[in-house]
């Protein structure tokens, strides 16, 4: 089971100094900025995969990309520009479906995408999809009934399908380089397997399952079951987006080979609660945020309602008390009470005292054996600027990544190997 990693450009900059806060003055962007796979001596994903709407910026959603970024990547091609070929690391080129959902067909042709995925020399691509937003089991009994299923939604999947089609015959008039991923879309587990179905009467060894982020997992393994029903013994699956290893035995014996998902990064900052992963459990990270860089904050400094002195004269105290604390210079209480001070300014609403105290007595950033907790200590705790993070992001992924192993039954070697690393 391979977890693939999808790409916004996520980069931290390992100039970048936490006690002051300050960046190398010759620091230039990407070029000597760390993507996860850099920063990790020991494996944090199988592989890559790069959205051409994200590169794009399509959707109105901005691209993290600049315009000259995005030339670098077409002409040197991704493993150059991820720095990622000594690691094997194999890259998927995907379309980005989730960014043009919101349209009545893809915006972009299958000559496009193919160009994107040649000029960017991909491993492997997916072909061009239609998401279907809509999960409907019951469709299936009412199947045989005439306009009992929206017209709008078995659209996308034919329109998903046609495409498809028309991806692997280019594939293989052209004799591209790139292996070939069909992608099939349903609303319901026969329409899943239908889609399936049609995807290996046109050729498709390998085929990814799209439209799954908001399913149950007992939902995705109703799917896979009713799919297992006709799969051939050569057909790999994909599922695309989802996150869950408490099930990857059962997926692995239903032909799931491989995953992606951005939820492990996208939690450390995204999420109310659930920022910090261990094996077993999740942790809050404490908010300190910058007076500076915080806009809500800074609405308030302007409006008048709040003081520009008091409110950095908090942030300082919170920061000084974190320091203090984990260094064993002050109590758990009175570092609570500065970090409680400022958050209640922040955020008059919240009471987070009791769930700071749980992360504050437990350390868990001390006992993990990934490269930034033990070059960052506390700062990883810190719910504070992109370069804190994101290197939490980071965390995340590489203890998914074993949480994942464990499954398998494969994280005892991975273990050994961080801890042979020298700190
Ligand atoms: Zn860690």
């Amino acid at each position: 089971m391979k977890y693939f990693f999808p790409d916004s450009l996520d980069l931290v900059d390992p100039s970048f100094d936490f006690e002051k806060e300050t960046r190398s003055p010759d620091r230039v962007r990407h070029r000597d900025d760390q993507y996860a796979h850099e920063l990790f001596s020991s494996p944090a994903y199988d592989g890559l995969l790069v959205s051409k709407g994200i590169v794009d910026g399509f959707g109105g959603s901005g691209s993290r990309y600049t315009l000259a970024q995005r030339h670098r990547l077409l002409r040197i091609g991704a493993q150059e520009f991820f720095r990622s070929s000594s690691l094997n690391l194999p890259i998927i080129g995907d379309c980005g479906a989730f960014t043009y959902v919101r349209e009545s067909v893809p915006p972009y042709t299958v000559d496009e995408v193919i160009q994107f995925y040649e000029e960017c020399r991909f491993d492997f691509g997916i072909s061009v999809d239609h998401v279907i937003l809509t999960y409907q089991p019951k469709f299936d009994e009412l199947a045989l009934i005439p306009d009992t299923i929206p017209i709008e939604i078995q659209q996308r999947q034919e329109i998903t399908l046609q495409l498809a089609a028309e991806f692997l015959a280019k594939n293989r008039e052209m004799k591209l380089c790139f292996e070939p991923i069909g992608v099939a879309q349903g609303w319901s587990p026969q329409s899943y397997a239908h889609s399936v179905q049609e995807l290996q009467k046109m050729g498709y060894t390998y085929i990814a399952l799209g439209g799954m982020v908001p399913l149950k997992t007992k939902e995705i393994l109703a799917v896979l079951a009713a799919i297992n029903e006709l799969r051939s013994p050569n057909t790999r699956l994909h599922l695309l987006g989802v996150t869950r290893t408490d099930h990857v035995g059962a997926f692995a014996s239903y032909g799931v080979v491989s995953f992606d998902s951005t939820s492990p990064l996208r939690q450390a900052f995204k999420d109310d609660k659930d920022n910090y992963y261990t094996l077993d459990r999740t942790y809050t990270a404490i908010r300190v945020p910058q007076v500076d860089g915080n806009p809500r904050l800074q609405r308030l400094i302007v409006s008048g309602a709040v003081s520009q002195e008091r409110a950095r004269h908090l942030e300082k105290s919170c920061l000084d008390a974190l320091r203090q604390y984990t260094a064993g210079e002050c109590s758990l209480d009175q570092a609570l009470d500065a970090i409680v001070a400022y958050d209640s300014f922040c955020e008059p609403k919240k009471n987070l005292r009791e769930v700071y105290r749980e992360v504050l007595t437990d350390r868990p950033w001390e006992s993990c054996l990934c490269d930034i907790c033990r070059r960052l200590g506390y700062h990883v705790i810190l719910f504070r600027g992109a370069e804190r993070n994101r290197r939490r992001g980071f965390h995340n992924v590489w203890v998914f990544y074993r949480r994942l192993q464990r499954e398998l039954g494969l994280l005892q070697d991975d273990l050994t190997e961080a801890r042979a690393v020298p700190v």
